[in-house]
Formats: structure tokens, sequence, C-alpha cells
């Protein structure tokens, strides 16, 4: 097996994709391994980042903007900032709940008496209520965990990706 770049050199190491690298060329940077991957990588987290900084600016705005909403004035400075802060949470606590949606899809047998059906055409809207609610609670959390590991993926494209040819 002879390097990508450098057809007439034996490889010295594989990234995880299958590429082989000459010791030159696995020089740059093997700690995350080929050209392709590190720049795929690199790519993959710094969209991800901007997506969690829009839903945070975006929450945040939201937040204020039911604030004042409420109470018509920016008086309250504790309140507004609550009311930021927990829109600033509220994207990722509502991320968080991505399982929700597989309950309440069960009960479509239970039959066609009136308050069944009622009860079947209530219980989405309020297991849609109840998610809100919940997001809302979980929300901060849930943007503190989900900083933390955005950061633990930008470290872990440190760690060794490049091994021996077999
Ligand atoms: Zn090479
Ligand atoms: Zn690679």
């Amino acid at each position: 097996m002879n390097c990508l770049h450098h057809p007439e050199t034996p490889a010295a190491l594989v990234c995880e994709c299958g590429t082989a690298l000459c010791h030159e060329c696995a020089a740059r940077r093997p700690d995350v391994g080929c050209p392709t991957c590190v720049a795929a990588k690199t790519s993959q987290e710094v969209a991800g980042a901007v997506t969690d900084t829009v839903m945070v600016v975006v929450g945040a705005i939201a937040g204020a903007a039911a604030f004042y909403a409420l109470t018509r004035s920016w008086s309250e400075v504790g309140g507004a900032l609550t009311f930021t802060v927990i829109g600033a949470g509220w994207p990722f606590g509502w991320r968080a709940l991505r399982f929700w949606s597989a309950l309440g899809t069960s009960y479509s047998a239970w039959g066609s008496n009136l308050i069944v059906v009622v009860l079947i055409w209530m219980t989405p809207l309020f297991l849609l209520v109840l998610k809100m609610w919940v997001a809302m609670l979980i929300g901060v959390p849930a943007l503190v965990v989900t900083a933390l590991r955005r950061v633990v993926a930008l470290l872990g494209l440190r760690s060794s990706r490049l091994s021996q040819p077999a």
C-alpha cells in the first residue's frame, strides 16, 4: 500500500477512513487523521457550533420578547434575565426530548367511543404542551451539556486516528 499523495512512497500510516499516508503526509495532523478527515470533522464541528449559537440567540430573544409581552417593561432586570436564559436553553431542552414523539402513538386501537376519540385527539396536544414545559425545565442544563459535549468533541479531534498499515 502506497501513500495517496505520493504513489511511489510506501504508506507509513492508515487513516480510519482507509486513506494511506506516507510519513511526511501523516506528520501534518497525525492526531486527527488524513487531510480529508481533518477538514470533514472540523467543518462538521463548526456547523454544529453555529447551529447551537443560532439556537441560543433565537431562544434568548424569544425569552426576552416573552418577558416584555407579559410585563410591558424592562424595569425588572432579574425577571428579564431569567426569561432570556430560559429562552436560550429551551431549544436544547426540546432537542433533548427527541424520544418524546414516540409517546402517545400507541393508543389508536382503543375503540370508537366518543370520549375515547376526544381523548385520543387531546392526548397529542396535551403531550405537546407538556413537552414544551419539560423542555423549559431541562433547557438550561441541556444547553450546558451541549456546550460541554462540543468542547469534548473538539478535544476528541486530537485523539489518534492513524494506525499502522495492515
Ligand atoms: Zn505522502
Ligand atoms: Zn481519513
